[in-house]
């Protein structure tokens, strides 16, 4: 077996944790992201253009698309040309984060190293023609092609930072497996367990993937291993809401109803009944369940993703303690 990491890391632009990193030399501090996920997740603090020995405060750069469509890197006044630079660091970077079992990525929004989207795109006369994506994110993306990675003005409500948190648990996971080597009944169990995570998430999808477990091994296996994990982690990206999360908690409700008592079961139901209505958070039916579940030792419930802690204990943030349109 090959050894997992104690905590899950996320990889993240340094100047997000305070490195005074940035081409003024300032930071771009985030503490809403570091407050939230520290408790979960490790952080491999990344910064590509200290990566190229530019030293901060530097030059700042642009991304420069000449007429023969390339996209290059190019410093604001003195035009020196970065692009050769940058791609050795990607080239050493990369499979640093893959030593590292890196499963996800918050990148800083609008840098031309690392914004995900929207990072102008200049002609050589310095007029703005188009936008798209820093050439640190544009390698990422090949080397990885699903791991989680999210802008940090994207993870503006606990919602999306639930999500998020549960993309990286999910990759994590998928990433180990992968690397230890996956085989039909690991594929399975790994499929079992997804189930009503996918459900809350997107029904679609767990069908394909469905699909996909019941072709088993054999010819194609790989490859169909390859599809699994796309569809997985676009499902995942699929917002979860509240008519889809309460399908999930009747699910679970039905693998109770015939062992639990009168009490335990009427407690459930109006707590999920009052999730439903809005008037409860998602917190209360969940936590009412998984105590049941547990008391009757239901262990395929047990066993469901869904149910773990991780990404669930942001629901019991003190930001988290909030939400009720989950
Ligand atoms: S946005 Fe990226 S390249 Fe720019 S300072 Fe932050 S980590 Fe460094």
């Amino acid at each position: 077996m090959i050894p997992r990491p104690p905590m899950v890391k996320i990889a993240i632009s340094s100047c997000l944790l305070g490195e005074k990193v940035r081409y003024d030399g300032r930071d771009k501090y985030n503490p809403r992201i570091v407050e939230n996920l520290a408790p979960l997740f490790s952080f491999i603090p990344v910064c590509p253009e200290m990566k190229m020995g530019l030293g901060a405060p530097r030059e700042p750069m642009n991304l420069v698309r000449p007429r023969d469509g390339r996209v290059e890197l190019v410093t604001v006044k003195s035009k020196r040309n970065l692009t050769t630079l940058m791609q050795a660091v990607c080239e050493q970077t990369m499979p640093e984060l893959a030593r590292a079992c890196v499963s996800g990525y918050i990148f800083k929004k609008g840098s031309p190293s690392c914004g995900i989207e929207g990072v102008p795109l200049y002609n050589e006369e310095g007029e703005k023609v188009d936008e798209g994506s820093g050439l640190f994110v544009h390698a990422l993306r090949s080397f990885f092609p699903n791991m989680p990675i999210v802008e940090e003005s994207d993870l503006g409500s606990i919602e999306v930072l639930i999500s998020f948190a549960e993309q990286v648990v999910a990759y994590e996971e998928w990433a180990a497996i992968y690397a230890d080597g996956f085989t039909p009944t690991r594929w399975g169990s790994f499929h079992s367990r997804y189930k009503m995570k996918l459900l809350a998430h997107s029904r679609p999808h767990l069908t394909k993937m469905g699909k996909l477990v019941a072709q088993g091994g054999g010819v194609g296996f790989e490859d169909r291993l390859q599809e699994y994990g796309q569809v997985l982690f676009a499902g995942l990206q699929v917002p979860a809401t509240r008519k889809k999360h309460t399908d999930v908690l009747y699910h679970f409700y039905g693998h109770i109803k015939s062992i639990a008592s009168t009490e335990e079961r009427t407690a459930i139901l109006s707590s999920i009944e009052a999730y439903r209505q809005e008037q409860e958070s998602l917190r209360s039916p969940w936590l009412a369940l998984k105590e049941v579940l547990q008391k009757y030792q239901v262990s395929w419930a047990l066993k469901q993703s869904y149910l773990s802690p991780g990404p669930a204990a942001l629901w019991f943030s003190k930001e988290g303690r909030g939400i009720v349109d989950r």
